[in-house]
């Protein structure tokens, strides 16, 4: 079976030792295949095969060439859409819908970056009588891809969209929680007319295969999308090695609530930007901030929104499905359970519905706490969970301090119908992304994402993703 391979070089092959890890579906606990384990040996092929791969048939293959094969498979992922929806919501344990959205705009990336490959345009400088200069982009040459298990197909577009279209060739790591959705992928890929070694995918765990990807010396360039711990020793491997890497970790992001704002917009909004993929999204909004003087009022109703949500099995289609894992389910519940000995007062909770065959199922209630302290660990840590903390802040200025106030600067929401406040605080909040009387957790494909601080740095998404998977060079030509 597929699932117990790698695909390396255009080929699917099973490990050395043909180890395998098993895959449980997050709605039920139940076992629902196995996949390949493989490590540095799968690593070191697939690195040498992408090389070659940069070096032969796909280096020289026109702009305009990539461009149609990116564009293909987007429409291949399209035509696949119901059996990847299925594919990705059983191995996640995200709702129906939600799949569905991730597998369309995984469809997307491979539109927007097709639509790009052949508008990647160089520079010239005026410089001395009798010399042109000018500045090309080039693909960077080898990228490698460390990917989390939240959004597996929307990762591997956003990371193989921008890498591919300019020319990269590229060696992949998906979570080993849930990465069934990408093995599909790659196949499409495949059936679609990529050459061998464009795209190597080697599943397994991330000690092993991830480590020995962001160890390897023969990478030009990184991309890891997870947890700062790990970041950190992606990018302590990438420096040993001298190649750049771009870190997109975790988030604190607040939903900035003033006295003027629009309340229904923010109290939906503020809702839909927790709840979505169950709180396991990096742009989460997990604080709402909210003017003191419509504090109450704001939370009452607030809370009487939050406590129609239910969390179920991805089949109901629910507000919330599993979180991931029996371990992502302990280390959220303990959470709770903290929150509970330290005195914070649950504002408001959802329902957990599960039935005989979801009963095994990772489930958590979505949880919304009044008057968080500052200080605490839900007002500053990232709880990857459907937990939502409240805080009150007294003026502008201390809107700013409390959004400011946390390690991480991913996005932001401000809501409030004063233009002059409207653009103040995009000026003062630090973070990569900032809505104005909305907020995009995941959206836009076309919107340039990153982070500040913890969260970490490099922009991918848009058009500025094209910029890290490049790099320049000066020609400086004495013409005379
Ligand atoms: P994680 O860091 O544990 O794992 C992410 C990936 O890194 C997985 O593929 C894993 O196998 C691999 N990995 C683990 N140990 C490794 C090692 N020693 N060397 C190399 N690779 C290794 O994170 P997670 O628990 O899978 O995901 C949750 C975290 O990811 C959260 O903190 C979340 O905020 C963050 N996240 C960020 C974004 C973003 O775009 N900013 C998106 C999704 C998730």
């Amino acid at each position: 079976m597929k699932w117990q391979s790698v695909y390396i070089d255009g080929s699917w092959v099973r490990p050395e030792g043909a180890q395998t890890l098993t895959m449980v579906a997050p709605s039920t606990g139940a076992e629902i295949g196995e996949i390949a384990r493989g490590g540095a040996p799968e690593i070191d092929a697939a690195v040498l095969a992408a090389r070659n791969a940069f070096e032969g048939a796909w280096g020289q293959m026109a702009a305009v060439e990539r461009g149609r094969l990116l564009t293909r498979l987007g429409q291949a992922i399209l035509d696949q859409e119901d059996e990847l929806t299925e594919l990705e919501a059983l191995d996640t344990g995200k709702p129906l819908a939600l799949a569905r959205g991730d597998i369309r705009a995984c469809a997307r990336y491979f539109e927007f970056y097709g639509g790009a490959a052949d508008k990647v345009h160089g520079e010239t400088i005026p410089f001395l009588q009798g010399y042109q200069v000018m500045i090309v982009r080039e693909a960077r040459g080898v990228t490698g891809h460390i990917i989390p298990w939240n959004y597996p197909a929307q990762m591997f577009g956003r990371a193989l969209g921008a890498a591919l279209a300019v020319g990269n060739a590229a060696v992949l790591k998906p979570a080993e929680e849930a990465c069934l959705s990408v093995l599909r992928l790659v196949e499409l890929a495949e059936e679609v007319g990529f050459p061998p070694g464009a795209i190597n995918v080697v599943t397994g765990l991330g000690e092993e295969a991830g480590a020995a990807l962001s160890n390897h010396p023969d990478i030009d360039l990184l991309s890891f999308t997870g947890s700062p711990e790990v970041g950190t020793l992606v990018q302590k491997s990438a420096a040993e090695n001298h190649v750049p890497c771009v870190l997109e970790l975790g988030g604190k992001s607040p939903q900035i609530v003033f006295a003027d704002a629009d309340r229904d917009a923010a109290i939906k909004t503020s809702v839909a930007a927790l709840v979505q993929n169950t709180g396991q999204t990096c742009s989460a909004g997990s604080r709402v901030l909210i003017e003191r003087s419509i504090y109450d009022e704001f939370l009452a109703a607030l809370a009487k929104q939050f406590k129609t949500l239910c969390a179920g099995s991805h089949d109901k289609d629910l507000n919330c499905g599993p979180v991931i894992s029996k371990v992502q389910q302990e280390r959220v519940l303990g959470f709770l359970e903290r929150a509970k000995s330290d005195g914070i007062e649950i504002a408001a909770q959802g329902q957990i519905m599960t039935d005989e065959a979801t009963s095994g199922g990772y489930y958590v209630p979505p949880t919304l706490y009044r008057m968080v302290p500052r200080d605490h660990e839900l007002a500053c840590e990232e709880v990857f969970g459907p937990v939502l903390a409240a805080i009150p802040f007294d003026d502008e200025a201390d809107a700013v301090r409390l959004a400011n106030g946390t390690d991480y600067g991913l996005i932001a929401g401000i809501w409030t119908e004063s233009g002059a406040r409207q653009m103040r605080m995009a000026k003062a909040v630090r973070a990569g992304q900032i809505y104005i009387n909305g907020y995009g957790a995941g959206g836009g494909i076309e919107l340039p994402f990153g982070g500040f601080k913890k969260s970490g740095h490099g922009r991918e998404k848009g058009l500025e993703a094209l910029k890290e998977f490049t790099v320049s060079k000066t020609v400086v030509i004495n013409h005379g």
